[in-house]
């Protein structure tokens, strides 16, 4: 809420970074912090950071300190305070609530093998599609005890440029189907918390890892439902392992280093080589300061490479 009482500069872009405190951060969480944060500093943006610790069951205790200490350690500069996920559900719910009161979610009871089981089950881009057995629900019926909010996905194509990879098409209905917005353990999807925190933050410009462009098009759906402005889409290539996996506390990515600068400047010199930057050689053994002038006053979103995974080396 701090933003409604500062200077209202409407062309000022503001992006962020949102990691997730489920283990470290490794070379795959630094490539998207510096691309998100270069992107927004050499266009005079602000660049916000973000927990997204809205799925706690995931989130282990203390990470969140650890990824700061780590960021700061690497010279990040971030603008006001860091939003927390878990500290929102009250905003969430409010969200939920008025996506109900437009008729635009439902709850729905359906187990994970019930759905899976529905003859004629189709398997879209993330997993089966929901076969609407809920659907017919209008506020007002009676509500389950325990059971998941989705959001009712409208019909047509949605379309985006995406600055790294160009045009972007998805048709939510065939494509996705009706998506969980509140699961019925409790918490909120990560697909409404992101919406409502951009939204809260004022996000102008979305630079994050390609392993959610396809998760763009359900946030621009909700992004309308809610009657905010969609921001642009950039996404970066993710860094895979050796054997094409994306780096993740699952595939058992090694953490960057913290302590010490001659350990630092080599892995961000790799990140921005990773981002398509071709930093001189020279600077692997240059002060983390200068790497950052150099970065900041090289940075080109046009040689990022486009395509959706890339070993580190
Ligand atoms: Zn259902």
């Amino acid at each position: 809420m701090n933003s409604v009482s500062e200077p209202v500069t409407l062309s000022r872009r503001v992006g962020r970074f949102a990691p997730s405190p489920t283990g470290p951060l490794h070379l795959g969480s630094l490539v998207a912090a510096a691309g998100s944060y270069l992107d927004a500093r050499t266009t005079g943006g602000q660049w916000l950071l973000r927990i997204e610790d809205v799925d706690r069951p995931r989130s282990v205790p203390g990470m969140v300190d650890t990824q700061l200490s780590a960021l700061d350690a690497y010279g990040f500069e971030w603008a006001g305070e860091v939003l927390r996920q878990s500290e929102r559900s009250a905003i969430y719910q409010a969200t939920l609530d008025s996506l109900i009161a437009q008729g635009l979610a439902y709850p729905c009871h359906c187990t994970r093998s019930q759905i899976a089981g529905v003859p004629g089950a189709r398997r879209g881009i993330d997993g089966v599609i929901y076969p609407g057995t809920c659907a017919a629900w209008a506020p007002g019926d009676p509500v389950p005890a325990t059971a998941a909010w989705r959001f009712r996905v409208p019909g047509g194509i949605f379309r985006f440029r995406d600055r790294i990879r160009g045009h972007i098409a998805q048709n939510l209905v065939d494509e996705v189907g009706d998506f969980p917005l509140l699961r019925a353990d409790g918490c909120f999807t990560y697909q409404l918390a992101v919406v409502v925190d951009d939204l809260a933050q004022g996000v102008t410009d979305i630079v994050r890892g390609a392993d959610l462009v396809d998760s763009s098009p359900r946030q621009m759906a909700l992004i309308q439902a809610l009657g905010g402005a969609v921001p642009t889409y950039a996404h970066l290539p993710v860094v895979i392992n050796a054997a094409g996996e994306k780096l993740s506390k699952q595939t058992r990515a090694e953490p960057i280093p913290v302590d010490g600068e001659a350990q630092r400047v080599p892995m961000l010199w790799q990140a921005l080589a990773f981002l398509g930057q071709q930093p001189p050689a020279e600077l692997r053994r240059s002060t983390q300061r200068e790497l950052w002038a150099w970065a900041l006053a090289h940075w080109q979103i046009a040689r990022v490479p486009g395509g959706s995974g890339a070993p580190a080396a």
